[in-house]
């Protein structure tokens, strides 16, 4: 037998997980002949792209590993003293491995479904607590995309509070010019679309009396370095109705004052330094603080506590959770994917060190400066800020600085310089005596000094050197469960504990419509914690990170090739972000065309309540579009009402396949009206699972889309970030892609500014993307899409005689995804989330309830899971149907039944008496599969509304709790 040498194992058959007797008898059950049979029935042709795509050849998993070492190493990491934001710091290795690189924690959804999502939602409740203790603040979010969005958010949450004559007159914000650069340039870019007038300026300058004024955004400590104590400031804007926001560092808030004290309104920043990786500038979790007061304005995810069925402490996300699906064009921001892993790493740091430990880790990196000052001051160099925390600008001309960049980088070490000339070095986690030595003698060698400095005997002599009136005084972190894991084994052990009550791709299939949840492969996740990609600091010389911009540019052409696009901008860090990013490309387009007054954007009443959500914040008027019986944007009114604005239209937003999972055969024609009618077509591209490699954006007509990388590209979900929602666009407005004002992202001059803190978005998660794409290839993906598409129908096949499928395709197919009805049980008291809590039992997490229909389950099982997984789940749905029917011909109790009492729970079951009108093993183990691997949700069913009347938003001891009750 002669062997083939080149057969080597593929990597597309790991991913696509149907083997080719599955696929066989899929298509048998389906009626087709084969797979391609079944894709003509169900993607137009007129849409087909005509060629395959032209991507390199794919590499197994082992060739990839290897191959990308060289690439890693194409990234210089040098010594960063930058800071701005960013900061080395040291994961603890018990958090690197149980959590960063262990899928039981990264593969997770958001947590909808709260019942088996406990553990994450308890360490999200602990960063709230570590953010509202160490800020002082009230109430604060489970995170934001990064520092500057969420300086952002508080520019449009004091735009919404303004109040009395201030509602009238004030638009104008005020941020200090010791802001972040990036920050600041994130906060013009929210305020321009919605009118809001930004004045950047030195703050001991500002009028605080200008009745136009509403809000104002300081840094502390500043981007220079500088501390300052702001109560008397904030006790004035106060007095004039103006609110006031902090941008802040939660390493420094364990050593000084809380904008708390200073009565701040808000405060964000970023729990980066807390433990996770630079990245060359994401992913990392940005924050907001608030009073509670404006609870009801605070954008993005809050989780609270409530209590389940038998009284139990219990966490689930509180009050504005689904938002924008609610609230849609007045929703108060577009957050939809957040960054939950990188709030869960930095609170596991809290929980790890805690209070005590954080203030160790503050006080020797505030020491470390202390030392640099000391020592530099011998040198007869001058400070600028005599206060500091951990930063320190250092007073050198221009010439200087050139010679001493020039010494710092030959010795791999990266400093911040300013334009004014002088130097800035900030300390870090990571900084120890020997390298402020080394600074020492950089600054020395570069200004031809010679002067005998022992720095190792000024360290002896260290003390802190805030003021005392910048001291912190008040305590934090006094929860104990900030105190009870310092041990390795408490840690592993809790740790654990958290992951065991969450249900993630390690147990079985997610089959969120929309949200494709698909395999998030080992091979792929390895490098994200290489150091190469980890160490970079986003802000360090292009040069350096040669291996990133390698990346960057493959990744670019790829996704160009993938969506037919001219560019790809790989900024915005979620798919919404991604909405804004494009919507701001296409309004630049106009305005540079002298067309500035269209602002009309043309909605869809099934879009993605992130659509209008994101319109609104770009400045656009959201009109609504119909759709017909069949779930398909009703063309007549559509050119109707583009006819209608046609001197103001802006823009469509449309998602395809639709959010009902069918190709609409009209999206030419609609395009086409559209553009007839001036505007531009913005795709949202979360349904792209459906589309790779048989039609794309380009070929319907969309002249920008956003990809969700933590859709179709295999980046895992995290629990509900990080995302990556790059746009691509077509020539014309590819001038417009956001830019960005610290390093040149090679956009050009026409860039619009920023809509992420860095360059390149969540730079580190990126290789995940490219290394699917190098293993797949173009076949591979394109057989991805098939196979998606195969298994859906598959599905449909299964569930359609037990469950109405709302939406089909004109030959009765779906796409990559398909809606199941479960309205028509409603008169037997059976509502559609009964059933999604049942499912918890049967050990699955529940497809996406009631979107885009209310009353129904949108299914989306993608490539990654095989027919025997396929069968499981459709097994425990048929056998849920045959629950329902026993409650609809009245044999079982219309309340006291399997599904109301769902999700049941070990404790509730294990129990020396059982009253319930039907068996323990019904409860439990309804179908033997189950028996045999069971998962145990560790709540029963929560009350939502109960949380919602008694907000807790921190961890508080449960005895507390009860009074709240009471
Ligand atoms: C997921 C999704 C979005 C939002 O993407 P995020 O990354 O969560 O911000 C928008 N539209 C649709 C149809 C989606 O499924």
């Amino acid at each position: 037998m002669k062997i083939d040498l080149n057969n080597f194992e593929r990597f597309e058959a790991r991913h696509n997980a149907p083997n080719n007797t599955q696929i066989e008898e899929m298509l048998t059950a389906l009626g087709v002949a084969d797979i391609d049979e079944l894709i003509a029935q169900t993607v137009p042709e007129k849409i087909r792209l005509k060629k395959g795509l032209n991507l390199p050849e794919p590499l197994t998993e082992y060739q990839f590993l290897r191959q990308f070492r060289t690439v890693a190493e194409k990234n210089k990491i040098y010594r960063s003293y930058i800071g701005m934001g960013y900061y080395n710091t040291i994961t603890p290795p018990v958090i690197l491995r149980n959590i960063l690189e262990n899928p039981g924690w990264y593969t997770a959804y958001t947590p909808y479904q709260a019942e088996i999502a406990q553990g994450r939602l308890e360490m999200l409740l602990n960063f709230q607590t570590m953010v509202t203790d160490l800020t002082g603040m009230e109430l604060a979010n489970a995170s934001l995309l990064d520092e500057a969005t969420a300086a952002g958010e508080v520019v449009h949450m004091f735009h919404g509070a303004r109040k009395g004559a201030k509602k009238k007159v004030a638009n104008k914000f005020f941020a200090a010019d010791s802001v972040h650069p990036q920050t600041l340039d994130l906060i013009k870019t929210r305020c321009t679309p919605i009118g809001v007038e930004l004045v950047i300026g030195d703050v001991s300058q500002l009028d605080l009396t200008d009745e136009t004024l509403f809000g104002v955004l300081v840094q502390y400590p500043d981007t220079n370095g500088a501390i300052s104590d702001y109560t008397d400031f904030i006790a004035t804007a106060h007095e004039n109705g103006v609110l006031v926001g902090m941008a802040s560092d939660l390493l420094a808030l364990t050593m000084l004052k809380e904008p708390g004290e200073m009565d701040a309104d808000a405060v964000v920043g970023s729990a980066q330094r807390f433990g996770v990786p630079m990245g060359y500038g994401g992913p990392h979790a940005g924050f907001l603080a608030t009073r509670d007061a404006y609870k009801r304005q605070i954008p993005g995810r809050i989780i609270g506590v409530s209590k389940d069925r038998d009284g139990n402490e219990a966490y689930r996300m509180a009050l504005q959770t689904r938002e924008q699906h609610i609230k849609r064009e007045r929703a108060t921001s577009n957050i939809c994917t957040a960054q939950v892993l990188l709030g869960v790493m930095a609170s596991a740091y809290a929980v790890y060190h805690g209070p005590e430990g954080l203030k160790t880790i503050a006080r020797r990196t505030h020491g470390m400066a202390n030392l640099l000052v000391t020592s530099v001051e011998q040198l007869g160099l001058e400070i600028v800020n005599k206060d500091y925390f951990d930063t320190v600008k250092i007073k050198t001309t221009p010439l200087q600085a050139k010679a001493i960049k020039l010494l710092a980088e030959e010795r791999l070490a990266n400093f911040r310089y300013f334009e004014d000339g002088c130097i800035g070095l900030s300390m870090n986690q990571t900084t120890d005596v020997s390298h402020i030595a080394d600074l020492v003698d950089i600054f020395q060698d570069a200004l031809g000094l010679n002067l005998a400095i022992d720095v190792e005997a000024l360290a002896q002599d260290i003390a802190v050197s805030v003021p005392s009136s910048l001291q912190r005084t008040t305590e934090f972190l006094t929860h104990p469960v900030f105190s009870q894991y310092h041990a390795e084994h408490e840690m592993l052990r809790y740790l654990k504990r958290l992951e065991n009550k969450d249900l993630s791709l390690v147990h079985s299939m997610i089959s969120l419509g929309s949200c494709t949840m698909k395999l998030n492969a080992t091979a792929e996740m390895i490098p994200v914690t290489w150091p190469e990609f980890g160490q970079m600091h986003p802000f360090a010389p292009k040069e350096q990170a040669q291996g990133y911009q390698e990346i960057f540019k493959d990744l670019e052409a790829w996704l160009c090739e993938i969506t037919g696009f001219d560019a790809m901008s790989l900024q915005p860090n979620s798919g919404a972000n991604g909405e804004y990013a494009g919507l701001l490309t296409i309004r630049a387009y106009h305005e540079a065309n002298g067309q500035g007054h269209r602002h009309i954007s043309l909605i869809p009443s099934s879009a993605h309540g992130t659509n209008p959500a994101s319109a609104v914040m770009a400045g656009m008027k959201v009109v609504i579009v119909k759709c017909d019986d069949m779930g398909n944007i009703d063309v007549a009114d559509l050119k109707a009402k583009a006819e209608q604005y046609s001197n103001d239209l802006s823009s469509l937003m449309v998602t395809y396949p639709s959010t009902h999972g069918v190709f609409e055969e009209s999206i030419i024609e609609i395009c086409q009206i559209i553009h007839d009618n001036g505007g531009r077509v913005y795709m949202d591209g979360a349904n792209m699972n459906a589309q790779v490699g048989l039609t794309s954006p380009a070929t319907i007509g969309a002249d920008v889309c956003h990809l969700n990388l933590h859709k179709t590209f295999c980046i895992p979900h995290g629990g509900g970030g990080p995302g990556v929602g790059p746009i691509g666009v077509v020539a014309d407005l590819a001038p417009y892609l956001p830019g960005h004002s610290v390093i040149d992202n090679n956009v050009g001059a026409k860039a619009s500014s920023a809509v992420s803190a860095a360059p390149w978005g969540s730079a580190s998660i990126l290789p995940i993307s490219y290394a699917y794409i190098a293993m797949m290839g173009g076949e591979g993906l394109t057989n991805a899409t098939k196979t998606a598409i195969l298994n859906a129908n598959y599905m449909q096949y299964r569930l359609k005689e037990h469950y109405p499928v709302l939406y089909v395709g004109t030959n009765g197919r779906n796409a990559h995804e398909m809606i199941v009805d479960c309205r028509q049980f409603k008169p037997a008291g059976i509502e559609v989330e009964d059933i999604a809590k049942r499912l918890m039992d049967y050990g699955y997490h529940a497809p996406t309830v009631s979107f885009p229909v209310p009353g129904t389950l949108m299914i989306e099982p993608t490539e990654s899971e095989s027919k025997a997984e396929l069968d499981q789940f459709c097994d425990a749905m048929i056998e849920i149907r045959k629950e329902v029917q026993e409650v609809i011909d009245g044999k079982a109790d219309a309340v006291n039944n399997v599904l109301k009492n769902a999700p049941h729970t070990q404790g509730m079951t294990i129990t020396e008496e059982w009253d319930l009108p039907y068996s323990r093993q019904k409860a439990v183990y309804p179908l033997p599969y189950v028996q045999a691997n069971k998962f145990w949700p560790t709540v029963r069913r929560i009350d939502s509304a109960f949380g919602d009347r008694n907000l807790i938003c921190s961890c508080i001891p449960v005895s507390d709790y009860e009074e709240v009750e009471a």
